[in-house]
């Protein structure tokens, strides 16, 4: 097997046996990289030097004997992700040349344990899209069609994995950034319970909802990488302080008799085909494996796109009035106070952003904030209460992540609702604070990835992963590569 075909748990046991090291590894990845950069865009900066440097340095690590799971292993991160002394710009013009003073908290987990950065990850700006075509560096192409879009906003994490371009990455999943592109681009991805994940330098989108997690090429990974940059930080007082479970443990014990719900209003007429037959065998497939299926009701799913273009807006009008060119990020040339605020943000932004902050302010203004902001926040509880209800039945639930397979590059970049709408199977979750993963479950006639949505109970990762590793070990989906 080549190094750039290898999974973190490959690649660890290779790098443990002293097969190859680290800096052998992360020199295949850049050459990869350097490959086909050009095909796919999936990076906004990479570094090289400071990469080989780290895998150096995890050599010596090895070689003393401390070989961790990810001592040693190339990652690559979103650039999303507060990461000291290298640039970090959110996908937006207007942190362009911003080179943060600290790094978030999650990457420095994965750090101490001894990965390496091969560099930062494309993404919508500010995560605010769900096909990467927002970006201010480019559309990420997706691996497995290049006229296609990799999924948003985490599309360069997903695309990356996909083109064999670093062994794992990390996304953020707000209303389905991490599970979309991994289902679009064929991989594993994981959007664990809010607060399970520390959010400390991770640049805010909608705070309530903004949740750091994996993407990896199997479920066995994406246990290592969640078991790593899970537990409580002092910093994030929004992150919890419940013990981190040994996920990788507990991957094996199968599915007989696990109950899995499927939520009857994400079965729609309007899914595609290809879609509803992957979902068909998928359940199936559980089935066989000894799995039971409940019909549940999900009855607030309708109004969740709604809900959460309010409340994810709302939150981003007010986390994003931090840019206004006074201590950083872009500044224009201006003519006093008010003048450099309103230059600096209108061409530091893009228009997606702008829509956002302006749908998001409106909703916060008063004599609205009671119709629109307020009203959100109820249905959200309507929400999670169906979550609540629907999950004393049912361990987990089975859904679709899209609607549709990956879609080409333009066609929905000027229709904005139908954009907003492609997130419905996606939203809910982030709504009710709960986790949920995407894995590979077929591909549709014209050879694009679809992947199967597994949601979990708060906390209950160990039940998804489970339910995920079943499902990939009777299956052979994961292993496909893009032909890139
Ligand atoms: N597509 C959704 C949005 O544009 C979700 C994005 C995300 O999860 N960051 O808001």
């Amino acid at each position: 097997m080549t190094i750039i075909d290898m999974t973190i748990h490959e690649l660890h046991a290779a790098l443990k046996g002293k097969q190859i090291s680290s800096v052998e590894a992360t020199t295949a990845l850049l050459e990869r990289i350097t490959a086909v950069e050009p095909q796919v865009g999936s990076f906004i900066t990479v570094t090289p030097e400071q990469a080989l440097a780290a895998a150096k340095a995890a050599d010596h690590r090895i070689a003393s004997g401390d070989c961790q799971l990810l001592t040693g292993i190339p990652l690559a991160i979103k650039d999303i992700f507060l990461t000291e002394g290298i640039r970090t710009t959110c996908g937006s013009r207007i942190l362009e040349n911003f080179i943060p003073p600290y790094s978030a908290t999650s990457w420095e987990k994965l750090r101490d344990c001894g990965a390496v950065l091969l560099g930062k990850l494309n993404q919508d700006e500010f995560a605010m899209g769900s096909s990467n075509e927002s970006s201010a560096y480019g559309t990420t192409r997706n691996p497995w069609d290049t006229t296609c879009i990799p999924g948003g906003s985490s599309g360069g994490s997903a695309a990356s994995v996909a083109a064999r371009q670093a062994v794992a990455t990390l996304g953020t999943d707000t209303g389905g950034s991490i599970r979309q592109p991994a289902s679009h681009c064929g991989c594993v991805g994981l959007k664990p319970t809010y607060g399970r994940v520390s959010r400390y330098g991770v640049i805010a989108y909608a705070s309530s909802l903004d949740q750091v997690g994996p993407l990896t090429r199997d479920v066995a990974d994406c246990a290592i990488m969640l078991e790593a940059i899970a537990g409580h930080d002092p910093k994030d007082s929004t992150s919890v302080d419940t013990p981190v479970p040994n996920y990788s443990a507990s991957l094996t014990q199968g599915v007989k008799g696990m109950k899995i719900g499927l939520p009857k209003e994400y079965f729609i007429d309007g899914l595609d085909p290809d879609v509803q037959k992957a979902m068909d065998a998928a359940i199936d497939t559980y089935r066989r494996l000894g799995a039971e299926f409940v019909e549940i009701s999900l009855p607030n799913t309708d109004y969740a796109v709604a809900t959460y273009y309010l409340i994810a807006t709302a939150e981003a009008s007010s986390n994003l009035a931090r840019y206004d060119g006074v201590r950083f990020g872009h500044r224009a040339e201006a003519d006093g106070l008010l003048d450099m605020y309103t230059k600096s943000r209108s061409e530091g932004f893009g228009s997606e952003v702008k829509r956002r902050i302006m749908i998001g302010t409106y909703a916060l203004s008063s004599g609205y904030y009671d119709a629109y902001y307020v009203k959100a926040q109820k249905v959200r509880t309507l929400i999670m209460n169906d979550f609540v209800k629907a999950f004393a039945d049912v361990d987990v639930m089975l859904t679709p992540v899209a609607p549709t397979p990956a879609f080409k590059i333009g066609e929905k970049i000027n229709d904005p609702l139908q954009m907003y709408l492609s997130d419905i199977f996606t939203i809910p979750v982030n709504l009710a604070g709960t986790c949920a993963m995407s894995l590979p479950a077929g591909f549709s006639a014209a050879g694009l990835p679809i992947g199967l949505q597994l949601i979990g109970k708060p906390f209950g990762e160990e039940s998804i992963l489970r339910a995920g590793y079943a499902f990939e070990q009777a299956t052979e989906w994961h292993i496909r590569k893009a032909t890139i």
